[in-house]
């Protein structure tokens, strides 16, 4: 829930990894959208979200390895993010990617070195990531960093949480004031009206699903002002990754390279809604 008032049903569609019914809710005032019945078994989830291997989503950074490897098309978020971490503080700094699933991005930037950055996730590919030696940082050790970093990302991470919320008020605790957030998640208003015909929708572990309004509502609870920057250098290669994705493409190539995206990026990124809303300076 985000401003707490009424909803009312908007719909049943049916998961296409469990095979099961979800009920939809929405709130009619903000129009923020989510799962009423959502699967309540984090590892039967995870599971779910581990066994994909296509979609238009971006479930594969719970796969594991195979988004370690810059091979996959995964190193064009990756880049897109860190120039966009680099426009808002040219210096570096020190930055969490919150949600950071098997730690892909952690290893890029890390690997770049100008950021001192670090993860934080929970699940077995974070383990695993952790057990590399990669610097992603538990439960228990997060607090000693409140209040410590400059830039955080949350990459399609909002929308697994049934309080997405209370996920903000977490990361916003982690960043000084002044502190940058660049997020990305969903946003309805690139639904058709038959929500139960929308891809992006995936109530099996998507569960919240946000629109202008709502995301507004939700940074504004959670002590974050809301940037509308018209766009920014690294989008077109986050734009170009979801396209890629789309697709059906996970490996670079020189036949993906040859795909003509960054002309189109900034058209494709407005009519999918893809980067509507992802920056958020913490008050
Ligand atoms: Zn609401």
């Amino acid at each position: 829930m985000v401003c707490e008032c009424t909803t009312e049903p908007a719909g049943k569609v049916i998961g296409r990894r469990t095979g099961r019914d979800f009920h939809l809710q929405r709130c009619i005032v903000c129009g923020f959208l989510f799962v009423n019945d959502p699967c309540t078994d984090q590892g039967v989830s995870q599971a779910v979200a581990g066994s994909v291997v296509d979609g238009d989503d971006d479930s594969e950074k719970f796969v594991g390895e195979a988004c370690e490897s810059d091979g996959t098309v995964s190193h064009y978020e990756w880049r897109g993010v860190e120039r966009v971490a680099r426009h808002f503080f040219p210096n570096g700094g020190k930055w969490i990617d919150y949600g950071c699933g098997s730690g892909g991005l952690v290893g890029f930037a890390k690997a770049k070195g100008r950021f001192q950055v670090m993860g934080y996730d929970t699940g077995a590919p974070a383990e695993r990531a952790r057990g590399k030696g990669l610097p992603i940082l538990c439960e228990s050790e997060l607090e000693q960093h409140a209040g410590t970093f400059d830039f955080a990302t949350s990459l399609n991470v909002l929308e697994r949480h049934p309080d997405p919320v209370s996920e903000l008020f977490r990361i916003r605790s982690l960043l000084r004031p002044g502190g940058v957030l660049f997020f990305l998640t969903s946003n309805t208003a690139g639904a058709p009206n038959t929500l139960t015909e929308w891809p992006t929708l995936c109530p099996d572990i998507h569960v919240s699903y946000f629109n202008y309004v709502s995301i507004k509502i939700a940074l504004a609870r959670s002590r974050f002002e809301m940037e509308y920057p018209r766009w920014l250098p690294g989008l077109g290669d986050i734009v170009r990754y979801k396209v890629l994705r789309q697709l059906g493409i996970r490996k670079r190539s020189f036949f993906e390279k040859a795909i003509p995206i960054r002309p189109m990026a900034r058209l494709l990124a407005k009519r999918r809604h893809w980067v509507d809303y992802t920056v958020a300076i913490a008050c």
